[in-house]
């Protein structure tokens, strides 16, 4: 990674926008020296909590398409709520504003201030208002902004932007805010515990609500048919900020006009679930202003008549709303569960992994909504590993977006001779040949894999010559600490075609199953591919396996989103007659059951044969447990655990997509049948991510990721002797080896060495 600046010099704000990528790599260096420590343990305690209160939630699922209907709906109908909640706030007595730009909402609300000659406004924590620059604005104009919030408190004073959509200043360990405080405040006061801090932060804001002429807030949903507005807070600064001036404003972007009030319960119960873990959080206001309790005249000042003005702002969110893909980002409801269960987020936050404003897995599509495409690089952070998918509670695919928004930047770049020669050779679509080589590289490892595996003599001994090596660092941004895994001299196709010839298969007495050669293990772990054939054998069923096609995953990640749909529908077309004789599918490679489970419904005009492949689709091991479970097989007897050479203690790290597609646990049950006693790893992602890990640029957060792993390796180790190493993934297997350097076994490889 290129350095420049020693990490410690780096202030947020400058690389706060990372249309230039420099920015992007110095914001991960600075926040990996300095942040890291604090932003993992806060997100991580909010992430943990999170699985604790939705599992609480009954009926979570319906709760989450309730929510989803209900954002569906209020944006397909977003012209119609507009002029509904512009109705109903004049009607209860109250200003409405639509302001196209935020230089509009700026203006807006600074005149208004202006004509009641503010001087001091208290402001609640308002996401959109750092999309407009509000508080500079009103500077300028001569009114002073207090953030009343405690983590904005923080932020002003320390002129930082948010680095999370909830927790803006997660960042900050209590000992910097204590360095940041004194230096700022000149204080030799005690600010040694968190109470203190508190306390000081507390006597300061209260002097500011006191004084204050007007406040401002934001609006988590304001309801279009009565022009109510929820708001959702911890510390009760919101509740005084719009009850105490006389003058309100409430600044918020037009998606969050939702039809109804009633809908806001839907909203309220899975809000703070998913946002902290808390069943509700401490301060729940619903409002529908202006108040009709007389506001607070601090003495000598004269009691004056309550006034509210709703602004609401597009700035870029009707485009978004005409976009088939970044429509789904309006759909957001700001909880952060995506930031909070993200590995990467978790361990750089959102001065890295964000923009000026909006940070995380759905900040890409956010600041490119809102501003422009570039200012989205951070989005190049999103692995796609998918972690995210299944706590949004409003469904959103949040690396699809991401995946497009690469696909977009890529596009966006100058076509040159180079790329396009290259991308021709390796097997880009044409769409995609402006990408770069890097991208073109990774996301053809179908073409890679095939010549390496036809010349793996030559190809792996090249992998040792200096030049080529170097040149795979210098032109594809290869980092020269990543060992580059070897090719085998013979494909899984071309063993399983061996086999086939030298002994005549058994018929098993199960039904028969089709096992895809995907190529990740097709050229990676061929014999990791005869294992998983001769253990579903051993368990009775008939197997076959597919010609190898790459199913899209590798240029996917990519943003190569033309040559993934290719490459998708082609696959499908290789898989019809066996799905259409009735067969299930299985599927070595998570990442590449992954894609039929979620990703192929973007690639597939077909959506009931999507749905078809989706239900029949499995990990090997799902099947084992199935036919155990079926068929009474006694696991244990069939693959005794004390027979293995490396013990029966496991310590077992499911893929990140596995773990999304639900296809983990089953894995976990076969072991232990067979006896095996296995600990499992409760990180969200290792870290590699098919090529991130490889990727110059991203190799120390992809190590530093991985650090939460090999700790819980270690931990277990501690407690009780060394385990042996199991991982479901070819990333996985990298990340751990290079992490520990200890061998990693796949759970099939193991059945498969202990079948008699
Ligand atoms: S897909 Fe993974 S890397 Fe991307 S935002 Fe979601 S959790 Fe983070
Ligand atoms: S994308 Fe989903 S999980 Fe992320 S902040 Fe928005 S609503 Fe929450």
């Amino acid at each position: 990674m290129a350095t420049t600046v020693n990490p410690v010099d780096i202030q947020p704000r400058q690389v706060a926008n990372k249309s230039d990528k420099h920015a992007l790599l110095e914001a991960i260096r600075m926040t990996l020296n300095i942040q890291s420590a604090a932003i993992r343990h806060n997100t991580q305690t909010f992430n943990r909590n999170r699985y604790v209160a939705v599992a609480k939630l009954p009926d979570y699922d319906a709760l989450k398409d309730r929510a989803r209907a209900i954002k569906e709906q209020a944006i397909a109908d977003s012209p119609k709520l507009l002029k509904q909640v512009e109705e109903s706030v004049r009607r209860n007595g109250g200003h409405f504003y639509l302001a196209p730009t935020a230089a509009d909402a700026n203006a807006y609300i600074r005149d208004v201030l202006v004509k009641h000659e503010a001087k001091l406004v208290v402001k609640g924590k308002s996401i959109t208002s750092e999309e407009t620059r509000l508080n500079h604005v009103l500077e300028v104009a001569g009114i002073k902004v207090a953030e009343t919030d405690l983590a904005e408190f923080i932020l002003q004073v320390a002129d930082e932007q948010p680095s999370h959509i909830i927790a803006p200043a997660l960042h900050y360990s209590r000992e910097r805010i204590t360095a940041l405080f004194k230096r700022k405040f000149e204080t030799d006061l005690p600010l040694d515990t968190g109470e203190e801090l508190t306390k000081f932060a507390r006597e300061k804001l209260r002097e500011q609500f006191i004084a204050a002429d007007a406040g401002i807030s934001g609006a988590n949903f304001v309801a279009a048919d009565s022009g109510s507005i929820m708001l959702v807070e911890s510390e009760g600064n919101i509740r005084m900020t719009t009850t105490l001036p006389p003058l309100h404003i409430a600044i918020a972007g037009i998606e969050k006009v939702i039809p109804s009030r009633e809908d806001l319960g839907t909203f309220l119960e899975l809000l703070p679930a998913s946002a902290t873990g808390q069943p509700i959080t401490s301060y729940v206001s619903i409002l529908h202003p202006p108040l009709k309790a007389p506001s607070f005249a601090a003495p000598g000042k004269a009691e004056k008549p309550r006034e509210f003005h709703l602004v609401l702002i597009d700035n870029g969110r009707s485009k978004m709303r005409e976009d088939p893909v970044l429509r789904e980002a309006l759909y957001c409801i700001r909880c952060s569960a995506c930031l909070n269960s993200c590995a990467n987020f978790e361990t750089v936050g959102g001065h890295a992994f964000g923009g000026e404003t909006y940070s995380g897995g759905i900040g890409g599509s956010w600041e490119a909504g809102t501003g422009k495409l570039m200012n989205a690089r951070f989005a190049e952070l999103c692995t796609a590993c998918s972690r995210c998918v299944n706590n949004c509670p409003v469904r959103i695919d949040i690396p699809w977006l991401n995946e497009n928004l690469r696909h977009r930047m890529s596009q966006a770049q100058p076509a040159s001779v180079v790329k396009s020669a290259f991308g021709t050779l390796t097997g880009s679509a044409p769409e995609d040949r402006t990408a770069p080589l890097q991208k073109q590289f990774f996301g053809n490892y179908q073409t890679f894999g095939k010549w390496g595996t036809s010349n793996a003599g030559l190809a792996n001994s090249s992998m040792d010559w200096g030049f080529a090596r170097s040149a795979m660092e210098s032109m594809l941004g290869v980092d020269h600490r990543r060992e580059l895994p070897k090719f085998p001299e013979k494909s899984w196709e071309d063993l399983y075609r061996e086999e086939r010839r030298e002994a005549t298969p058994q018929n098993g007495v199960r039904p028969k199953l089709t096992v895809l050669a995907d190529v990740f293990t097709n050229f990676g772990e061929p014999e990791r591919g005869m294992a998983a054939i001769r253990v579903l054998r051993k368990c009775g069923y008939d197997v076959e396996l597919t010609p190898a096609l790459s199913d899209g995953r590798a240029a996917l990640s990519q943003g190569m989103i033309d040559t993934a749909r290719e490459q998708a529908l082609a696959m499908v077309k290789m898989l019809r007659p066996y799905v259409e004789n009735g067969q299930k599918l299985v599927v070595v490679e998570p990442s590449v059951l992954a894609m039929f489970r979620f990703d192929l419904r973007h690639f597939m005009q077909d959506q009931a044969f999507f749905e078809k492949l989706r239900s029949i689709s499995f990990e090997p091991l799902q099947l084992v447990w199935q036919a155990s479970q079926q068929f009474n097989l006694d696991l244990h007897q069939m693959f005794p655990a004390e027979h293995w050479r490396h013990g029966t203690r496991l310590f077992y790290h499911s893929h990140c997509q596995q773990r999304t597609c639900n296809a983990a646990s089953e894995t976990i049950d076969v072991l232990r049948a067979c006896g095996f006693d296995v600990v499992t790893s409760s990180v969200e992602c290792c870290g590699m991510a098919g090529s991130f890990g490889y990727k110059a640029d991203y190799y120390d957060l992809s190590m530093a990721v991985g650090e939460d792993l090999f700790a819980q390796v270690r931990d277990a180790d501690a407690a009780n002797g060394p385990r042996a190493l199991v991982a479901s993934g070819v990333s996985c297997h990298e990340q751990i080896w290079s992490g520990l350097k200890r061998p990693v076994h796949h759970p099939v490889e193991i059945l498969d060495s202990l079948a008699n």
